[in-house]
């Protein structure tokens, strides 16, 4: 396609109904000059592809596809591989169906685990939302269908989603909430990105010039195109002038009216609608035109695709007396509905309808006969049943160990509300403490999209797995971790904390009359806890195995890292000491030990899920990049390395570190790149190489002053409060010795370096 040449012909209004779309689900198409429409569908964990009525919120049925985990429990395998080929089945299922883009991955950062989306949404870490993120698309990609990446940003809660402004710090935008974002854009090349439907700092994210263009395209370069969220624009001519490239779903031609008046009236510059068009075709040239002659899917091989990932998910939280595996010996009392109806994938848009669905009562009698099964409660009816606790608890005591299936049923976590707290049913609690007095070989199987309040039996089970949401999948991934045909390997992808009230947002969330306060800035999920130096239940990061590793001989490949090294390799040695092959994930965080600005303890840089047999050992490099170790300076407004020591640490989780090395790194003396003026502290421009050969002696002097000091308790006293002093009052500290001309010559010297 010479997009340049075929925007050369389109007219206004052709160009109009680009930017505006068809349909609920198509792009417009433009027949007379060969321009295709591409359709996107929902997403993200398989294809809902609606051929009945149109919806956006899971109400109408889709074709069936396979249900891959959601990204609750995808993210949950800190596996990447698992996420390229899930990526990889979706797209030959987009290609089968004709679908050309996929509306997912979901990114947004897990600020509150009362986010109702969280189950389709990654971790609270960027990192690991990025890496995942970006293989997820990468996979996709290779089947040339078009990842759309969302939601474009700060969109981390679902009450009043569609009017909420999110007001955050621009380095807590940076480092913590577009940086999953910019991870997918460098290593995945989306080819589109939703905006979301909140604003951010007062502009509707739909038209916000600061993220779409000044930090989306002009920083990151990204290729793509930009699309709202379905009926997320706020105002068409801004949208098209800031940087959105596609309204979602169509207007049917309202919009595209309002764009052609806007251009006549010379509201809108043509040249905007132009650059929109023009990276519009872009993608649909990058889309379309693929070969169509075999893009079949077979739904037992991507079933079998879809059963591998869910087993890389499930956390083994607790094991006491290696409860776990269960052995096919001894009678177990299965307990609980999810046994029969499983929880697998969460309500909304991505609600999709699977190609088939393991049943986990019938997966676990493939592996043994020796269970009874009671269904505990009655998720329809929500209360407790005192008959079906009876039943229950008659089936834990002639057992040797009962399993009860537990967690969120559907109506309690979906898109467009939030939880009001992380309680489970009264029904499975209750069901829970009533069997752990009667049986005391208690195992606890929890299906939910997000974190839940496990305080209450914490302490009263003998093991607990963590499945999240595991897709269509489901029943056998469990099965056969139950039995031990596969040692569990999933990391918590978001803190376990003690109570709600320990989370880093609970005072501001979910925002007052429209607004939602950032004030959490940087510490978000294990960064917050660890600053803070809570306990949590479970740490970010955490997983038990049915082996044991072993790490030893950290290396690093540099002990002084600078700009020119494009990595930093760290090497670790990891023995499987214990009786069976399992995965193990290895986790480097890294730690600024002189940070010169408040950051964060810890942070979490590379990861990597390998396999290793009983008894052998592997060595492990994991890359971190020169860039992770800088921070975004708001003064200098960009991403800075600051001359520093760094400790590299090989965590098992993000509490508990097992190896640690210094890396010396190179960067920049912040107070060298900055400019100044009279409101610097004589701190500060002691900081800069220039200013300190001008003012050292001075201040020296200044500072050596007796009789002030005194009266100030102390020479140090004296010191501490002259260094915090800004320049413009210095004439006034130095009793008229640092005069207006004085001030200027430093500050020319300095800023004119
Ligand atoms: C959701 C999007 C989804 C779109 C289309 C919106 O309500 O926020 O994630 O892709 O609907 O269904």
């Amino acid at each position: 396609m010479d997009i340049n040449l075929i925007l050369s012909q389109l007219t206004l209004e052709e160009k109009a109904s680009l930017v505006t779309g068809r349909d609920f689900w198509n792009t417009a198409n433009i027949d007379r000059l060969n321009i295709p429409s591409l359709k996107l569908t929902d997403g993200p964990h398989g294809v809902r592809l609606q051929k009945g009525s149109d919806d956006h919120l899971g109400i109408n049925e889709s074709v069936p596809a396979t249900c891959f985990p959601p990204g609750c429990g995808l993210a949950a395998s800190f596996d990447t591989d698992i996420a390229k080929s899930a990526g990889e089945a979706i797209g030959d299922e987009c290609l089968a169906n004709d679908v050309q883009v996929l509306l997912g991955p979901g990114v947004n950062i897990k600020r509150s685990p009362l986010c109702g989306r969280n189950f389709e949404y990654l971790s609270e870490d960027p990192i690991l939302a990025g890496k995942i993120g970006a293989s997820f698309v990468n996979g996709l990609q290779s089947k040339k269908v078009g990842a759309c990446v969302k939601h474009f940003a700060l969109n981390n809660q679902e009450n009043n989603r569609m009017s909420t402004d999110s007001r955050v710090s621009e380095r807590a935008l940076r480092e913590i909430y577009l940086k999953a974002f910019q991870i997918i854009v460098n290593e995945s090349n989306p080819t589109m990105i939703m905006s979301s439907y909140n604003l951010i700092n007062g502009t509707y994210s739909s038209e916000n010039k600061h993220t779409l263009t000044d930090i989306l395209r002009n920083e990151w370069d990204f290729k793509g195109a930009v699309v709202s969220d379905w009926s997320g624009t706020n105002n068409i001519i801004k949208s098209v002038a800031n940087g959105q490239e596609l309204e979602m779903p169509s207007t049917f031609g309202v919009s595209s009216k309002k764009v052609v008046d806007a251009v006549k009236n010379k509201e809108l510059d043509i040249k905007d609608i132009d650059t929109a068009v023009l990276r519009l075709l872009g993608v649909i040239d990058r889309l379309t035109g693929n070969d169509k002659s075999n893009t079949s899917f077979d739904e037992n091989i991507n079933h079998e695709k879809a059963r591998q990932a869910a087993v890389s998910c499930p956390i083994l939280l607790k094991n006491e007396d290696n409860i776990l595996p269960l052995s096919k010996d001894k009678k177990v009392a299965l307990i609980g509905e999810f046994l029969e109806k499983p929880r697998y994938q969460g309500g909304g848009s991505s609600h999709l309808l699977p190609t088939k669905l393991d049943i986990t009562l019938d997966e676990i009698k493939k592996f043994s006969t020796n269970v009874t099964y009671s269904k505990g409660y009655d998720n329809d009816i929500d209360k407790i049943s005192d008959s079906l606790v009876e039943e229950a608890l008659l089936n834990a005591k002639n057992s040797d160990v009962a399993v009860i299936f537990a967690g969120l049923p559907e109506s309690y976590e979906s898109e467009g509300y939030d939880r009001d707290n992380l309680f489970m049913p009264e029904s499975h609690i209750d069901l829970i403490l009533k069997v752990a007095d009667v049986q005391k070989n208690l195992v606890v199987v929890l299906s939910n999209g997000s974190v839940v309040d496990i305080s209450s039996f914490n302490d009263k089970v003998k093991g607990i797995l963590e499945c999240f949401l595991l897709g269509q999948g489901t029943g056998n991934a469990i099965a056969r971790i139950l039995f031990g045909d596969v040692s569990p390997s999933g990391r918590l992808p978001e803190t376990i904390p003690c109570k709600l009230s320990d989370t880093s947002c609970f005072n501001e969330y979910p925002g007052l009359r429209g607004i939602a306060t950032y004030g959490d800035d940087i510490f978000v999920g294990y960064r917050y806890y660890n600053k803070k130096e809570m306990d949590v239940l479970y740490p970010f990061g955490f997983g038990l195995s049915y082996s044991i590793f072993e790490y030893s001989n950290l290396k690093l490949n540099k002990d002084r890292l600078d700009e020119k090294d494009a990595f930093l390799e760290v090497t670790v040695s990891v023995k499987n000491t214990g009786k069976v092959d399992a995965h193990e994930v290895i986790q480097v965080y890294v730690r600024d030990k002189k940070p010169s600005v408040i950051k964060v303890n810890e942070e979490l840089k590379a990861f990597s899920k390998v396999f290793i047999k009983a008894g052998k050992t592997v060595d492990v490099t994991l890359l971190v990049p020169y860039d992770e170790f800088k921070y975004f300076n708001e003064k200098a407004n960009k991403w800075i390395v600051e001359n520093s020591t760094f400790e590299i640490l090989i965590g098992k989780n993000s509490r508990e570190f097992v190896l640690s090395k210094d890396v010396e790194v190179i960067g920049v003396n912040y107070y060298n790149v900055i400019s100044f003026d009279a409101n610097n502290t004589v701190y500060e421009v002691l900081e800069n190489d220039i200013g300190k050969v001008l003012l050292q002696d001075f201040v020296d002097k200044a500072v050596d002053r007796p009789d002030i000091s005194a009266m100030f308790g102390g020479s140090d006293f004296f010191k501490k409060i002259f260094y915090g002093t800004p320049l413009r009052s210095l004439s006034m500290m130095a009793n008229g010795a640092f005069d207006d001309n004085k001030l200027n010559e430093l500050l020319n010297a300095i800023n004119n370096k």
